[in-house]
């Protein structure tokens, strides 16, 4: 079933035994894991929400996530839809863990983190639970359409806090210095998706293996100047063999000089997950290094592209501001607004904080993320009421089917299911219009 090569390989490096126990592993049923968005929900109230399918925690994230005894339907879970959780495969949750350590080392409130290949966001939501607003994310994903799923699943999560870039790897070697922890999820051979897709399977051989250690070490060599000495970086992959792990390891300490404090392999049959490998490296350097100053980042502002316009003073360290271009307000963390200039210089921003809302002639129309935000900051203009809809309401939104709710009061109305916001709707009393865009319609019946 496994190419033959694999199949030595793990020999080679685990022992006989022990490559049995794993290879029989990848023959069978992956597990199910959750992550909770501890911005939306308690851990507990998670749980609560599975009822008997809530199983073991995870060991390396027990204060966020659990395994599932089954699997369930979570396009047909509002809560899903909500952003309250994340489905994200175990053992690469471990990435929180290095994460902490790298926050406690650096021991400043606000960080600038870079998450590399971050699409479809498994790693973005995890580090948005362990960032605050004094902090800010970018996570970048070089293929357009992937990148737009991550947008998706960021708006989701529900952050201000996180721009979502779609550019090379090579674009942010001009950042010299600029984030305290980066994190390549590198793309690799994928030895631990075996079990999950056969494709994998099909598609690995030897050469795919030296292929993806060439480009890993590429994208690690094209970002490494963007990160500021004493800085971390996370490397994993979702792979087993040592060129792509510890020999690139090895080559990131030899040639980009770096420490390495940790160094970890999660096997299934070992560790209940898919498989996984990460290790945290430090920049020789003493950092944290002083931050580029948001004087310099203002002032290119007011020279720059001029395509954002404060609209009010900043609420709870938030800002609104317009992008006159598609006449669009937004609601930005302030370090998110200060450094967003600077990134859109080089980079393809596709989205930067939350879309609060459009200005159509002179109504402000609420956008479907604002719904999904975990801070919804007011805007002057824009009024809706908060309406509470049952499950079976919940499905008939998502699914852009009418919804009647006559005696809700007319004008927009915030969906909430167990008052988390779902989207928007506008009333028109005896029907209502659906701002769900047709992409995050659910196709699927319950
Ligand atoms: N971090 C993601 C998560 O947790 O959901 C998974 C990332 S996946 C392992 C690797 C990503 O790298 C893919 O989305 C892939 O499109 C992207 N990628 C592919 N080629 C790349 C390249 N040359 N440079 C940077 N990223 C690349």
């Amino acid at each position: 079933m496994f190419p033959a090569e694999f199949i030595n390989e793990m020999r080679d490096s685990l022992g006989p035994e022990r490559a049995e126990r794993v290879l029989s592993a990848l023959a069978g049923e992956p597990a199910v894991s959750v992550r909770v968005n501890p911005r939306k929900l308690t851990l507990v109230a998670l749980r609560a929400h599975f009822g008997t399918l809530a199983g073991d925690v995870v060991p390396w994230a027990s204060d966020e996530a659990f395994y599932l005894n089954d699997r369930p339907s979570f396009t047909l879970d509002p809560l899903f839809h909500a952003g309250a959780y994340y489905v994200q495969e175990a053992s690469s949750m471990y990435v929180g863990q290095l994460f902490e350590r790298a926050k406690a080392t650096l021991g400043k409130e606000a960080l600038r983190v870079l998450d590399l290949c971050a699409a479809p966001g498994g790693k973005t939501t995890q580090l948005l639970s362990h960032l605050d607003d004094a902090s800010l994310l970018v996570a970048n994903e070089v293929v357009p359409s992937r990148a737009t799923i991550l947008a998706e699943n960021v708006a989701r999560w529900g952050c201000s806090n996180v721009a979502v870039t779609s550019s090379d790897p090579a674009a942010f070697a001009s950042f010299r210095g600029f984030f305290d922890i980066a994190v390549v999820d590198a793309p690799c051979s994928g030895e631990g998706m075996f079990r999950k897709d056969e494709r994998a399977v099909a598609e690995w051989s030897p050469d795919t293996v030296r292929l993806c250690a060439a480009r890993q070490r590429r994208i690690l060599a094209d970002s490494w100047p963007a990160l500021a000495p004493g800085g971390f970086l996370i490397y994993s992959t979702c792979t087993f063999n040592r060129a792509e792990d510890e020999d690139n390891v090895e080559w990131i300490s030899h040639e980009l000089g770096a420490e390495c404090l940790d160094m970890r392999h999660f096997y299934p049959g070992e560790d209940r997950g898919e498989g996984f490998f990460a290790a945290l490296l430090r920049k020789p350097g003493p950092g944290p290094w002083p931050q580029n100053g948001c004087e310099d980042t203002q002032r290119h502002s007011m020279v720059g592209k001029q395509r954002f316009s404060a609209q009010m003073k900043p609420q709870n360290g938030y800002k609104i501001v317009e992008a006159h271009s598609v006449a669009m307000l937004k609601q930005l963390t302030a370090p998110l607004a200060a450094a967003l200039p600077q990134l859109e210089k080089p980079l393809r921003v596709i989205a930067s904080g939350t879309a609060v809302a459009t200005r159509k002639g002179r109504d402000l129309v609420p956008e479907a993320d604002y719904a999904l935000a975990v801070e919804r900051m007011p805007v002057e203009g824009l009024s809706y009421e908060t309406v509470e809809i049952s499950r079976e309401e919940a499905l008939r939104f998502l699914s852009r089917e009418p919804l009647v709710l006559p005696d809700a009061p007319r004008g927009y109305l915030l969906l909430t299911y167990q008052g988390l916001g779902l989207g928007f709707v506008k009333n028109l009393g005896n029907r209502t219009n659906s701002l769900l865009p047709s992409s995050r319609r659910i196709k699927m019946k319950a």
